[in-house]
C-alpha cells in the first residue's frame, strides 16, 4: 500500500493546476498536446485529466485531427460547472453580472440607486444578487463566488473604509455578503474591478501595463503593473480622483481641495450644466450631438481637466496605456481631443512616445466584468489549493 506524503498531495496540486491551465490556454487539445507543453509525462497527464473530468471541469469532446496513428481525444474546459457573480456598486447605480467560468456573459441587471445610505443600498444590491443567482442554470459548482466593486477604500477584510460619494464609513461589506450568501466574497476599488475587466475583457488585453481611469460620479483609478493589479501596502492605491490639479480649488469631500475630480468628473460636469438648464449626462450628451456649443465647450473642459490629471499619471507611472473608462466613456466624440491635445501640452515628451490613450471597450461593463473576473480567480485558486 503506498500513503501519499504532503508533499505528494503538494505536487499533484501544482500539476493538476498546470493542466487545468494548459486547458483553459488552449483547449481544444489532446492528451499528448497538454504532455508537450507541460513537459509532464503521458502517465501523469492521463491521471490528472481524468481527476479533472471526474470533477466536472474538463469533458472528451471527440477525435481530433491525427498526426499519423489514431486519431487523438481533445479535451476542453467545462465552463458551465460554475458561475460567477459580478457587481458594480455605482454611486447612483447598480450594475450586476452573472458569468461563466470562462466570462461570458449569463445574465445582465441594472438598478439606479436613489439613496446611498448603507441600510437601502444593500438592499438594492441583495435583491440584484437574488435575481442573479436564479438566471443560473444548474452546475456542479453553482455559483462559486461574488465580486462586489465599489466606489472607495476598501480594506483586506473587505470592509468598505470610506466611500465619500456613499459618505459610507466603516461598512462589513464583505461579511454581510458572505454570511447571506455563504460562498466566497471579493470587495474592491471599483476602479480595480474596472482595471481588471479591461485588462482581461476589453482594450487592455495584451497590454501589460496600465492605468485605468474610471469617470463617474467621482473619479477612481487602477494600475495594472507588469500585467498584475497593484494594490499598494494595504490595497490603498488608486485614489488619484484626489489628486490635487488647483492648489487653492474648490473644496471636496474628502477634506482637501482642488482635487481631480471636482472638475473631471461626471459630477463637475453636472453642477456645471445646470447652469444651462440640463441636469443629466444623457441630455447633456444628446444637446452636444444636437450642435450646441455651449454644452460641447463644457465637455471641452472637462475633456481638458481630465488631460492635467492624465499628464501626472503618465509622468509618474509611464504607462503604455491609460484606458478611460465608466459613465464618461459615452463622451468620448466631445472629450478625446481636448483629453489628447492637453497630456500632449502637459506631458514630459519622453513619455508620449509610447503611451496610449484608450477608452474603454466594455463601456459601462467594466467594473462588473472584473469583479465577476475576481470571483472567478478566486474559485480556481481555491481548486488549487483544496
Ligand atoms: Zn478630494
Amino acid at each position: 500500500m503506498t500513503t501519499i506524503t504532503g508533499d505528494q498531495a503538494l505536487i499533484k496540486r501544482i500539476n493538476t493546476a498546470v493542466v487545468l491551465e494548459a486547458i483553459l490556454r488552449a483547449a481544444p487539445l489532446s492528451r499528448a498536446q497538454i504532455s508537450e507543453s507541460t513537459g509532464l509525462n503521458k502517465a501523469t497527464v492521463s491521471s490528472l485529466v481524468q481527476d479533472l473530468i471526474d470533477n466536472s471541469l474538463v469533458r472528451e469532446i471527440g477525435r481530433g485531427e491525427s498526426s499519423g496513428g489514431r486519431k487523438p481525444v481533445m479535451l476542453e474546459f467545462i465552463a458551465s460547472s460554475g458561475y460567477s457573480i459580478g457587481i458594480d456598486l455605482g454611486v447612483n447605480y447598480i450594475r450586476g453580472v452573472l458569468t461563466d467560468l470562462r466570462g461570458s456573459v449569463i445574465a445582465e441587471r441594472t438598478a439606479s440607486l436613489r439613496q446611498v445610505e448603507p441600510e437601502p443600498v444593500l438592499l438594492a444590491l441583495f435583491r440584484c444578487i437574488d435575481d442573479l443567482i436564479a438566471a443560473a442554470p444548474d452546475s456542479r459548482y453553482g455559483i462559486v463566488g461574488i465580486g462586489v466593486g465599489v466606489p472607495g477604500l476598501v480594506d483586506e477584510s473587505g470592509t468598505v473604509l470610506y466611500a465619500p460619494n456613499l459618505k459610507w464609513r466603516e461598512v462589513a461589506l464583505r461579511k454581510m455578503v458572505a454570511e447571506r450568501y455563504a460562498v466566497p466574497v471579493t470587495i474592491d476599488n471599483e476602479a480595480n474591478c474596472g482595471a481588471l475587466g479591461e485588462r482581461k475583457y476589453g482594450a487592455g488585453r495584451r497590454i501589460g501595463n496600465l492605468v485605468y481611469v474610471s469617470v463617474g460620479i467621482g473619479i477612481g483609478t487602477g494600475l495594472i503593473l507588469q500585467k498584475e493589479l497593484y494594490k499598494g501596502a494595504s490595497g490603498f492605491s488608486g485614489e488619484m480622483g484626489h489628486l490635487s490639479v488647483e492648489a487653492f480649488g474648490k473644496p471636496c469631500g474628502c477634506g482637501n481641495r482642488g482635487c481631480w475630480e471636482m472638475y473631471a468628473s461626471e459630477q463637475a460636469l453636472l453642477s456645471k450644466a445646470s447652469e444651462l438648464g440640463l441636469n443629466d449626462l444623457e441630455s447633456l450628451l444628446a444637446s452636444a450631438e444636437g450642435g450646441r456649443e455651449d454644452v460641447r465647450a463644457l465637455f471641452g473642459e472637462v475633456g481638458e481637466y481630465l488631460g492635467v490629471g492624465i499628464a501626472n499619471i503618465v509622468n509618474v507611472f509611464n504607462p503604455d496605456a491609460v484606458i478611460i473608462g465608466n459613465r464618461m466613456n459615452k463622451a468620448r466624440p466631445w472629450i478625446e481631443d481636448h483629453i489628447r491635445s492637453t497630456v500632449v501640452q502637459r506631458a514630459l515628451g519622453f513619455h508620449l512616445r509610447k503611451v496610449q490613450l484608450l477608452f474603454a471597450e466594455l463601456g459601462e461593463r467594466s467594473a462588473m466584468m472584473g469583479a465577476a473576473e475576481m470571483a472567478t480567480a478566486g474559485f480556481f485558486i481555491q481548486l488549487k489549493s483544496a
